[in-house]
């Protein structure tokens, strides 16, 4: 898995976010309109512990400090209001907020209210597909979904499904998610193969129904009956190559 970081990633603005989200700068008519934002992936465990990670302990090991990421992008949200950040994990969020005070904790959920702080995936962390159990993927989720509900209400419900970093992805993922009201998923590390092949012939976008028995219920969502959209992520490398990081 990767490590801590915040990545930029490219996508065209689909028509549900900009329902859901009017924040969302809605461009140039006729155009390829692409959106950059700021987003997280901060590993729940991997090379360090979820404690190391959180605090930036064991330097030497990864550099990374999650506290640090979320005390920067608050700052920086309040303090230019065109600015957008999504966050991803759960279980870091919650760390960090439980430690703040009430009157940054209202400033937060005026950030999420606004739509400038946006939580996509939502789970306690992003789940393994390969080797875990369907049990253990709902409830992961489950947890965390069930605390961003509780906390910031029913507008700030994730709606994109985000899978950058399993070693790759299960159809039960992704069946799993538009049941749970995910209008988009986004993931990466794919065989380089099929990766290369869809990158040639512009099919990195896709409609993916994930359950034979549900067919079209395992690529809707029950809010909207539409389609969940699946992009397959590419990163890029500091040379420039385009692959996976
Ligand atoms: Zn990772």
């Amino acid at each position: 898995m990767m490590g801590t970081a915040i990545f930029l990633t490219l996508f065209a603005c689909l028509p549900v976010i900009l329902a859901l989200n009017p924040q969302c700068n809605p461009g140039k008519e006729g155009m390829l309109n692409v959106h950059l934002v700021c987003h997280t992936h901060d590993d729940v465990g991997w090379l360090k512990t979820v404690d190391q990670y959180y605090y930036g302990a064991q330097n030497d090991i990864q550099r990374a400090g999650v506290q640090y990421i979320l005390d920067s992008v608050v700052r920086a949200l309040l303090e230019d209001m065109t600015k957008k950040f999504i966050y991803v994990e759960s279980a870091f969020f919650f760390r960090w907020w439980d430690e703040q005070d009430e009157d940054m904790q209202n400033n937060v959920k005026m950030l999420v209210d606004e739509g400038r702080l946006e939580f996509i995936n939502g789970g306690w962390c992003m789940n393994d597909e390969g080797g875990a159990h369907y049990n253990a993927m709902i409830d992961q989720m489950t947890l965390g979904l069930m605390k961003i509900n509780s906390t910031f209400g029913e507008n700030s419900r994730p709606t994109i499904g985000w899978q950058i970093d399993p070693f790759g992805h299960s159809r039960e993922q992704a069946s799993l998610f538009a049941q749970m009201g995910m209008e988009g998923l986004f993931f990466g590390r794919l065989d380089h193969d099929d990766k290369d092949t869809r990158w040639a012939n512009k099919t990195l976008e896709m409609i993916w129904e994930g359950s034979a028995n549900l067919g079209k219920l395992s690529a809707s969502t029950p809010k909207s009956h539409g389609d969940q959209m699946c992009h397959i992520k590419r990163c890029m490398h500091k040379d420039g190559q385009t692959g996976f990081i």
